[in-house]
C-alpha cells in the first residue's frame, strides 16, 4: 500500500498497515524532533513560598494556626510587593489581612488558590 511519509512527505510503499515513516532516518527524526519539544510544566516557574516567613509571621502577630493555616498566609503573601523581608513582610501581609471571620477562607479566590496549593501548584520552601 502507498502511503506518504509524515516527516520527508515522500510516498512510499508500507510493509505494515500503520508504517508512518519512509525510512529508519525519517522515524528518527521523528523522535528527536517530539523529544526537543519543550516541555511546559517544567518551563513555568512556580510560585514560591517559605514556612520560615510563615513562623515568623505567625511569632510577630500570635495567630492560632487553625485560624491561619500556612495555606492562607501564602494567599495574603503572593499580594505582598517583591523584596520585603522580616518585620516588613510581616506588617504588609498583616495589613492586607481583612478582619479573620471564617467567610474569608469560603470565598472562590480563596478555595481556587488552595486547590492549586494542595495540588502542589507551588514550591514550598523550608
Ligand atoms: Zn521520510
Amino acid at each position: 500500500m502507498k502511503a506518504k511519509c509524515t516527516v520527508c512527505a515522500q510516498p512510499f510503499e508500507q510493509t505494515r498497515a500503520d508504517q508512518r515513516f519512509c525510512s529508519r532516518a525519517c522515524k528518527q527524526k521523528s523522535y528527536r524532533e517530539k523529544k526537543a519539544e519543550p516541555v511546559d510544566r517544567g518551563a513555568v516557574k512556580k510560585m514560591m513560598f517559605r514556612m520560615s516567613e510563615y513562623r515568623g509571621f505567625m511569632e510577630e502577630y500570635g495567630w492560632d494556626r487553625e485560624s491561619f493555616p500556612f495555606v492562607l498566609f501564602c494567599f495574603y503573601r503572593r499580594l505582598v510587593p517583591a523584596g520585603l523581608v522580616g518585620n516588613d513582610l510581616y506588617e504588609a501581609v498583616n495589613d492586607i489581612v481583612p478582619n479573620l471571620d471564617s467567610r474569608n477562607m469560603k470565598e472562590k479566590p480563596f478555595i481556587d488558590f488552595k486547590a492549586k496549593f494542595l495540588s502542589n501548584d507551588f514550591e514550598i520552601l523550608a
